[in-house]
């Protein structure tokens, strides 16, 4: 048995309830995890409303975890009990002491990363990592453009595209937040609750646009978004923190310059262990040089996980959170 946060319908923040569930032995190709950290995604209140469907109710809610191998199943190969490891993504249930994962889903963790930092980082860094590498590739010289800048996956989005020479706009919502963006990478901040962040998108670019929009900000946003865009420019709608983008007729893409539109997930770029292997790599390597540092703004223990969901769902958080189990 093992303490877990659960739900047993949607709902609220409410719904999250700090119970004991059974976790028994790992299976074939699973790995039975203690885990010290728990990531806290915007993604798990997709799953808690609903607006995202789960495969059964109740459900432990979390993608995201670093821990200890205390058991394996038959056939592991990738792990041994007492590595060090993290993981980023399905199956969900990672708010929890102790669970069971496929162990093709875990990633060694080298000695330089903590398992708090890990815990903050993997689902958001490897998200930054195959957005800028490889949805759409981007080149020193190029400006873009980056929603919700400040947060978990904006901070990391704004530090890397400035290693990587791009000229980044990022769009926040309070004064404090451009601050927090701007030192972390971002060269002109804009406060898209007071400020027209399309204006200002075709002021700073010369009338021009932009060649890729991040938009994880989703209704609020989308429409605002393709407006930025030069033409031929793409449209990387990863996120629905606003709520779910309207329908589109495609034809806007045609009368707004040939733009390029695509919806994608982490689930995709990391379903194959070699590019999940790749992705975590890459992203270590660029937090190991400096170039991106792991921005762990709030930790609450893993029983307050409700107050951690209410927060970031009022957009009181910043860069990334982690729920320590245990405490
Ligand atoms: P964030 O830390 O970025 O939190 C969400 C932020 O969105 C808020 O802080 C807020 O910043 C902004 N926001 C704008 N409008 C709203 C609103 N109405 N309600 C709440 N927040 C709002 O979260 P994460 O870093 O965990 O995730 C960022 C986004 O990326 C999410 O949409 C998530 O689903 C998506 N994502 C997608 C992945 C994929 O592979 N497709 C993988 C990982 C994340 P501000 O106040 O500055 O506007």
């Amino acid at each position: 048995m093992a303490k877990a946060i659960r739900i047993h319908e949607h709902g609220g923040p409410e719904v999250l309830r700090l119970e004991e569930v059974e976790v028994g032995e790992p299976g074939p190709g699973e790995v039975r995890l203690r885990q010290t950290a728990v990531g806290l995604n915007f993604i798990d209140v997709y799953h808690r409303t609903g607006l995202y469907p789960l495969p059964a109710l109740p459900a432990v809610l979390g993608m995201e975890g670093a821990g200890v191998v205390e058991a394996v199943g038959e056939g592991v190969t990738e792990v041994r009990p007492g590595d060090r490891v993290a993981y980023a993504g399905l199956p969900v249930g990672a708010y929890a002491e102790v669970r069971l994962i496929p162990a093709h889903r875990l990633v060694p963790l080298p000695d330089d990363i903590d398992d708090v930092q890990a815990a903050g980082v993997m689902l958001q860094g490897m998200t930054a990592q195959y957005l800028l590498r490889r949805t759409y590739r981007v080149q020193a010289g190029e400006t873009i453009l980056v929603h919700a800048a400040a947060g978990g996956v904006g901070l990391i989005l704004c530090q890397w595209a400035r290693h990587l020479g791009a000229t980044v706009i990022g769009t926040v919502g309070s004064a404090e937040k451009a601050e927090l963006a701007r030192a972390h990478g971002c060269h002109h901040p804009v406060n898209y609750r007071e400020e027209d962040f399309v204006a200002r998108v075709r002021e700073l670019t010369g009338g021009e646009g932009v060649p890729v929009v991040y938009d994880s900000v989703g209704r609020d946003t989308f429409m605002g978004s393709l407006d930025c865009l030069r033409p031929l420019g793409m449209m990387v709608s990863f996120g629905q923190a606003s709520g779910p983008v309207p329908p589109l007729d495609i034809g806007v893409l045609a009368q707004k310059g040939s733009l390029y539109l695509t919806r994608p997930t982490l689930m995709t770029y990391t379903a194959r262990r070699e590019d999940l292997l790749a992705s975590a790599r890459e992203l270590f390597e660029v937090v190991r040089s400096g170039a991106v540092r792991i921005e762990v703004r709030q930790t609450y223990p893993l029983a307050e996980a409700a107050q951690a969901h209410r927060d970031l769902e009022a957009r009181r958080t910043t860069g990334s959170t982690v729920l320590i189990p245990g405490c």
